[in-house]
Parts: C-alpha cells; sequence; structure tokens
C-alpha cells in the first residue's frame, strides 16, 4: 500500500474542513529545508509549496491530530482507552491551587498555576524556558519562548495594554499555532504549554522520535473547550449581539462559558458571561470536531472549570507531572484546597460534563460533515462522467 503523505491530508482533513490549522504538520515536515508545505495564509490550513521536493515519508500524516494513527501507542502510553469511558483520561489526581506569588497570581488567568511552575522548573534548571502565548489584543496572542520571570509576567495577559487600534487589525483569534516556535529551539528542554490539539501533535511526534520533540521536557496542558476566530464581519456581529464594543474590553477568560472582562465598568456590569452555544458562529471550524477536553496527553493539565475564582483546576497524569506538583505544593510556591473526595468527585462530576458536551457535538458534528462530503463528492464523480 502507498504511503499516505501531504496530498491525503488535503483530501482527508482539510477538504473535510476538519484542519486544525496546529502547525504540526509544517513544523515537523521531514524535508524542512526544502520547504515542501507552508502556510500561504494562516486563516487556511497550510499548502503545498514545493510539492516535487516531497520526500513522501508519511510524518505530516502521522502526527496530524485528525488522522487518529498513532492513538493506539499514545493510549497504552497514558493510560486511556476511550472517550466513552474514560472522559477525563486517566487521572492521577485533582487539585485546586493557586500560586503563592503575588504577581503570578495577580496577572493569572486563574490562579496564576501555570506559571508559577515554568517559573520554578526554569529557577530549577529543569527547563531553560517555556513556550508560551503572550496577549496581543483580548482575542488575539501570539507565541513566544519565556526564559524568565519577567517574560513569564509579560505573557499572563492582562498587565499588557490592549490594542488601542483594534480597527485596524483584521483578525483575531484565540488560538495561537506554538508548534512552530519549537523549530528555532532545537538544543532547549522545554516546557510546552498548549491546548489538547497541540500536545496531541507533540506527543505523536515523541513517540516517532521526531527531533525536537525530545527536548520538550514537559508538556502543560489547558483545558479548551473551543477556540474563536473574528473577521471584520464576525467582529461587528458579535459586538451587535452582546451590545458591547470589542475596544471596551479588558480581558476574557474561558471557563464553564466565555467570560468577558470591560474595561470602566463597575460589578456587577463588569463581567459578562456568554454561554458557549450562542457563540457558535465564532468557533474555529476545526473545534467542532475536536473531542479533547481536558487535554488527556498532558503531563498535568489545568483548567478553571471546578475552581473558585482566583483559583486552578489541576489534573496530574503521569509520574513526571505528579512530582512536578508534588515538589510545588511541599516547596509551598502554590498552595491547594483540602478536599475529601465526595469535593473532588464532585469537580469531576462538572469537568466531565464539560467534556461529554464536548464528545457529543463532535459526533454530531462529524455525522453532518461525512454526509455533506459525501454528497459533494458524489456530485463531483457524476459530473466528471
Ligand atoms: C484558548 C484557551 C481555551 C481555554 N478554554 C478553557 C475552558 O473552556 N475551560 C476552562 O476551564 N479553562 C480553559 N482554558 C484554561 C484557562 O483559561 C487557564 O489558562 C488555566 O486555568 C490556567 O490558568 P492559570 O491562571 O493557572 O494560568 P497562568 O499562570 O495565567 O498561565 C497561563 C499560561 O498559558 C499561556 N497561554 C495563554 N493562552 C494561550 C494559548 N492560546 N495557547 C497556548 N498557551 C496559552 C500563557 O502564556 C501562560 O503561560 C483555556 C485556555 C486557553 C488558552
Ligand atoms: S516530506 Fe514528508 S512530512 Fe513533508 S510533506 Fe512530504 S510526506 Fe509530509
Ligand atoms: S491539523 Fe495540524 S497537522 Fe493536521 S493538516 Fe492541519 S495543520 Fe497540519
Ligand atoms: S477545541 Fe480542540 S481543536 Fe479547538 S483549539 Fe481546542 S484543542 Fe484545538
Amino acid at each position: 500500500m502507498k504511503n499516505k503523505v501531504f496530498q491525503d491530508l488535503i483530501k482527508e482533513v482539510h477538504e473535510l474542513g476538519i484542519c486544525q490549522q496546529c502547525g504540526g504538520c509544517v513544523s515537523f515536515c521531514n524535508s524542512i529545508e526544502n520547504e515542501v508545505i507552508g502556510f500561504k495564509d494562516l486563516n487556511s490550513p497550510p499548502e503545498y509549496i514545493n510539492k516535487e521536493k516531497c520526500l513522501e515519508c508519511s510524518i505530516c500524516y502521522f502526527i496530524c491530530p485528525q488522522t487518529h494513527v498513532l492513538d493506539e501507542d499514545l493510549n497504552e502510553t497514558f493510560n486511556f482507552s476511550d472517550f466513552s469511558l474514560m472522559p477525563l483520561g486517566f487521572v492521577d489526581n485533582i487539585y485546586s491551587c493557586q500560586s503563592m506569588d503575588k504577581e503570578f497570581l495577580k496577572y493569572g488567568t486563574d490562579g496564576g498555576v501555570v506559571n508559577t511552575i515554568i517559573n520554578y522548573l526554569i529557577e530549577k534548571k529543569i527547563i531553560n524556558g517555556a513556550i508560551v502565548a503572550k496577549t496581543k489584543s483580548p482575542f488575539s496572542r501570539e507565541a513566544t519562548i519565556a526564559k524568565t520571570k519577567q517574560d513569564l509576567i509579560n505573557a499572563s495577559g492582562t498587565k499588557l495594554d490592549i490594542s488601542p487600534q483594534l480597527d485596524t487589525v483584521q483578525k483575531f483569534h484565540t488560538y495561537i499555532s506554538s508548534l512552530p516556535k519549537l523549530r528555532h529551539y532545537k538544543f532547549n528542554k522545554l516546557a510546552f504549554v498548549g491546548t489538547p490539539c497541540q500536545i496531541y501533535t507533540i506527543r505523536c511526534m515523541q513517540s516517532l522520535g521526531i527531533i525536537p520533540s525530545e527536548n520538550i521536557e514537559v508538556c502543560l496542558g489547558l483545558f479548551c473547550y473551543e477556540n474563536f476566530f473574528f473577521d471584520r464581519t464576525k467582529l461587528t456581529q458579535f459586538e451587535k449581539q452582546f451590545k458591547i464594543k470589542f475596544k471596551n474590553i479588558q480581558r476574557i477568560n474561558i471557563k464553564e462559558n466565555l467570560i468577558i472582562e470591560l474595561k470602566n465598568h463597575k460589578a456587577p456590569q463588569k463581567k459578562i458571561h456568554v454561554p458557549f452555544e450562542s457563540l457558535t458562529d465564532y468557533m474555529r471550524p476545526a473545534c467542532g470536531v475536536c473531542k479533547d477536553f481536558t487535554n488527556i496527553y498532558a503531563d498535568i493539565s489545568f483548567g478553571g472549570l471546578g475552581s473558585e475564582d482566583k483559583f486552578t483546576t489541576v489534573i496530574t497524569r503521569t509520574k513526571k507531572g505528579k512530582d512536578i506538583v508534588d515538589r510545588a505544593i511541599k516547596t509551598g510556591i502554590i498552595k491547594c484546597l483540602r478536599m475529601d473526595n465526595t469535593v473532588k468527585n464532585k469537580m469531576k462530576e462538572k469537568i466531565t460534563q464539560y467534556s461529554q458536551s464536548k464528545i457529543t457535538r463532535t459526533e454530531q458534528n462529524m455525522i453532518n460533515k461525512l454526509k455533506s462530503w459525501k454528497t459533494t463528492s458524489a456530485i463531483l464523480t457524476n459530473d466528471e462522467t
């Protein structure tokens, strides 16, 4: 049988409208110096740039989060079987934690725990830095490498000024393509902070031993129900629908819904909670066919859901993840709420609800996509005959 290559990704992933634009295939194309594939436009799936130079090695096909070729291998490594049986993946332990560092707590999305842990790993020289994301505007971030505490605070989000020139910016994403950053840091030991689709791609690369994935010392996964994309039309629609101006948004957070914090407002008007069901028009299409909410292949997963304000829900999954969290608690850089099994189970139940709703959404969307794909293919085949 012929090896599956990038052409097959175009057919099976791009044409089905499920490319997550994670950048994994582009970053780890086996013929990177020949620029075989690349993004011509960051809002569309990658394309062939020099098709004739393709080595037909199949790496892009293997590591794409939408082909699921390596699922069996990964599931074995991460003690996972199936979403219907384990909607949260393998859970070693679950905590609700807060940073003991005033700055990380102040600027953190929730409890500032992710950045506190990264800072600790840098100080202890376990890693040289981390690939994180810094805010450009409320709905837009960019990948960056953080090597110091100040870099981490700068990437925390709320401290940075929000661009007053929003009108001149055409497009906004809450998703950022961090994987291509890895290419520039081949000889470092890094932590990678990312969404489930990004962590999946990294795990596939690690499972195949692709450089520089072995330099990723620890995968810190964020919960992710969905990500958003706005162009000018969507932006106007959003402002009208929710009766707010983008320029008045101070910060956003995603928890059990989208939380928009407004400038120059006092409670209770300061925060608007928008349910995910009202945001379908703004969701990136690929997110509609993604089952993983809690980042099942990460060493440690982090989210706001399940914890009170200014606390982060933390799930340890691997031995490495467990050791890191144990040390963070022992050294006193984070504090965790005391929770008995009843409270922990309640927390898990709430997160399971969201995971299950994401799984159901995916199953429904896949049925619809396959139906319309088959219809289009049939029309095209009939036209050709
Ligand atoms: C796109 C996105 C969707 C999310 N969806 C949910 C959700 O549905 N439900 C939920 O409970 N939690 C969700 N989260 C997680 C939540 O918002 C917090 O990031 C998490 O609880 C950690 O909070 P913290 O205060 O401990 O992290 P902090 O200490 O503030 O650190 C957060 C780290 O994440 C990095 N980061 C921020 N944005 C991105 C990004 N887009 N890609 C990669 N890295 C990034 C920052 O640079 C920083 O290093 C989502 C996060 C993101 C980025
Ligand atoms: S060289 Fe390999 S990784 Fe690159 S496009 Fe071709 S098949 Fe994919
Ligand atoms: S989902 Fe990622 S790896 Fe798959 S085709 Fe799209 S950009 Fe490439
Ligand atoms: S919902 Fe899935 S595809 Fe979308 S950004 Fe999150 S992990 Fe990636």
